[in-house]
């Protein structure tokens, strides 16, 4: 299309030099012509004035002109009718006149045919080119423009005896050559006509081609943050060689919440910023595309040159993002960005292949807690420690209230309904971003911290009970029932309020631990007889001790999210969830899949007869129930 516009450009420009070249050839033709018949006429002119002179000369002889005609009216009328002879359409106007002692032009003689000038009467000149004649004792010929015409005078001395005593004047009028142009008009305006006419189509048709191609820009573009859109990438990915590339995908984290506190035109605002974040870190060779409402594909060129770092391309995005402030209305925004990132395409079928794995480690990051780059498959229990924040921010996170609860619901896979919800602990920073377990938990595994931030969670919880009566999962550590503080307000709040036991389940981790097994018996009997129900969380992982069911009495066993997550593509994962969906059946124990993120996991675990399952298909965490 390019080619064919220059082509089209170069042809019609070329078109108009040659139309242009023709009517600059028939002015100067038009020229060359009137300037022959110009000469062709003055040649004439000096003729019929030489004529003129020698037929006077041989009537006054050497006398004095003026005074010669002055006293002889006889011989002005047989000379001026002699000069009527050479009067003609063209040569209209032939007349002799002195100067006097003052400088005025006067008659002597008129051979016109009307309006003639009586002898010795004014007669007003252009002066200076009469002077002229006085002064050089030539023929001056000289052009004048008369209102209707333009005349060429030619001005011719009567010397006698080296003295002029009058000068000759015919006035030649152009209209001959007025003529002659006015043959030549309608040839030059024709053409004139045709060099407008292509230039009106021309611009017609660049036009259509300026749009025509704006259009096609369009069409890939979206229009809020100018990257390329779903169009680009159905259409141009298959002409790019994508294993020259690495893919990124990009989502931004909580977006939703910046949308439902501070309006649609916040989001948008961001969106546009954020793009204009990445593009700023991106090189020309690489391509960044809206693949959804804040999610992005970037294609990170590589080419040859496999040391490109594509991490460290993508560190520097997100850090800018973290980094900026977004300004909506004077309020400072902030956000951040998970990135799930595809190296070595050329590993995988095609560029929907990469995608996909893209999209599952954007998953990942999401899973570790956002803000975060995944670069390899990691698999569920080993999923990266890192962004761990100061121990003192989580203790001043706890002093100052800033411990919340999310509440992901749990289903029954039948009829999509809520059953309950597990709570999911969350702390929000000084700047109220909000940071997720894993990157605190780790941090103050072991401390005193973290006993204050179970009886906050427990307390959370509980309190949620009291007043929403819905049925909440909680985690704990086995070592969290043996801790007196913790397990006295456990104690307390359901001694003191049975009703509210029924509501709630205790998800247990850490089980394969050797504590004290027989106070922890204990206590699991005395909540298990207010109504609470035990659950037996990520089974199937780390080294999952069957005796326990012997140990303690299980109500729920909730399997593994790292069998679950898979149970789509890995034909273990799948017998595995199978055993175990039997075991709980003969324990006649409830079963929970956790991990559910997509429809098809969601039916292979239908087909399994799960009965209850959460994740991200089902529901994702909610601020509020
Ligand atoms: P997560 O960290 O898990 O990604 O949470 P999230 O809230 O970002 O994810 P979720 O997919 O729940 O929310 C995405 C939101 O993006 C939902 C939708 O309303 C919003 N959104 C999509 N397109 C646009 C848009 O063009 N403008 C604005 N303002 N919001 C958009
Ligand atoms: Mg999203
Ligand atoms: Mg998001």
């Amino acid at each position: 299309m390019r080619i064919l516009s220059l082509f089209y450009i170069i042809f019609i420009a070329t078109l108009l030099a040659f139309i242009a070249f023709l009517y600059i050839s028939i002015e100067e033709f038009e020229k060359k012509i009137i300037k022959n018949i110009q000469n062709v006429i003055l040649t004439n002119t000096s003729y019929f004035a030489d004529n003129i002179i020698s037929t006077i000369k041989k009537e006054v002889g050497n006398k004095n002109l003026y005074e010669a005609l002055k006293n002889n009216p006889q011989l002005r009328s047989k000379l001026e009718s002699k000069i009527q002879m050479v009067v003609t359409t063209s040569f209209r106007y032939i007349y002799m006149l002195y100067r006097d002692k003052n400088g005025r032009y006067r008659y002597l003689l008129d051979g016109s045919l009307s309006d003639k000038g009586f002898f010795d009467s004014k007669l007003d000149v252009n002066v200076k080119e009469w002077d002229k004649v006085y002064v050089t004792k030539k023929t001056n010929v000289f052009f004048q423009s008369g209102i209707d015409n333009l005349w060429i005078t030619t001005l011719k001395p009567y010397i006698v005896n080296d003295e002029i005593q009058g000068v000759l004047a015919i006035d030649f009028s152009t209209q001959l050559l007025d003529n002659f142009s006015k043959i030549l008009n309608p040839i030059k305006e024709m053409f004139l006509y045709i060099f407008l006419a292509i230039i009106f189509l021309f611009s017609i048709v660049l036009y259509q081609i300026v749009i025509h191609l704006k259009t096609k820009k369009e069409i890939i573009i979206d229009p809020l943050t100018r990257t390329y859109n779903r169009i680009f990438l159905r259409d141009k990915i298959e002409k790019l060689d994508v294993y020259d590339y690495d893919l990124a995908m990009l989502d931004l984290d909580h977006f939703k919440k910046i949308n439902d506190t501070f309006g649609h035109k916040a989001g948008d605002l961001i969106l546009e910023n954020f793009a204009m974040l990445v593009k700023r870190n991106l090189r020309d060779k690489d391509f960044i595309i809206r693949f959804g409402g804040e999610e992005f594909l970037i294609l990170l060129y590589k080419g040859k040159n496999k040391n490109i770092n594509s991490k460290k391309i993508l560190e520097r995005i997100k850090k800018a993002v973290e980094e900026y402030d977004f300004i909506y209305e004077g309020k400072t925004l902030k956000i951040t960005v998970s990135i799930g990132l595809v190296k070595d395409l050329y590993k995988y079928a095609n560029i929907k292949e990469a995608i996909k794995i893209a999209d599952k480690r954007l998953y990942d990051a999401k899973y570790s807690g956002r803000n975060i780059i995944i670069d390899y498959d990691i698999s569920y229990d080993a999923l990266p420690k890192n962004n761990q924040i100061d121990i003192e921010k989580v203790k001043l996170a706890i002093d100052n209230n800033r411990v919340i609860c999310h509440f992901q619901p749990i289903v029954n896979l039948d009829t999509k309904k809520v059953i309950k919800y597990e709570a999911l602990v969350r702390i929000i920073d000084e700047n109220g971003n909000l940071i997720y377990p894993n990157s605190f938990l780790d941090s103050i595994e072991g401390t005193n911290i973290y006993r204050d931030m179970t009886k906050k969670l427990l307390e959370i919880v509980l309190n949620k009970i009291r007043t929403k009566n819905v049925s909440i999962s909680i985690n704990l550590n086995l070592s969290d029932l043996i801790d007196n503080s913790i397990y006295k307000i456990l104690y307390d709040e359901l001694s003191q309020n049975k009703i509210y036991a029924k509501f709630l389940t205790i998800e247990l981790l850490e089980y394969e631990k050797a504590l004290n097994k027989q106070l922890l018996s204990k206590r699991i009997d005395e909540i298990k007889s207010f109504g609470v129900k035990i659950a037996l969380d990520d089974f199937g992982s780390g080294y999952s001790n069957f005796s326990i069911f012997e140990v303690f009495p299980i109500d729920i066993i909730k399997i593994d999210g790292s069998l679950i997550k898979n149970i789509d593509v890995s034909n273990t994962s799948y017998g595995i969830v199978e055993a175990i969906v039997k075991l709980a059946i003969n324990l006649k124990m409830d079963i929970i899949g956790e991990f559910i993120h997509n429809e098809v996991v969601f039916s292979r675990l239908k087909e399994l007869k799960l009965k209850y399952g959460q994740g991200y298909y089902l529901g994702k965490p909610l601020e509020t129930i």
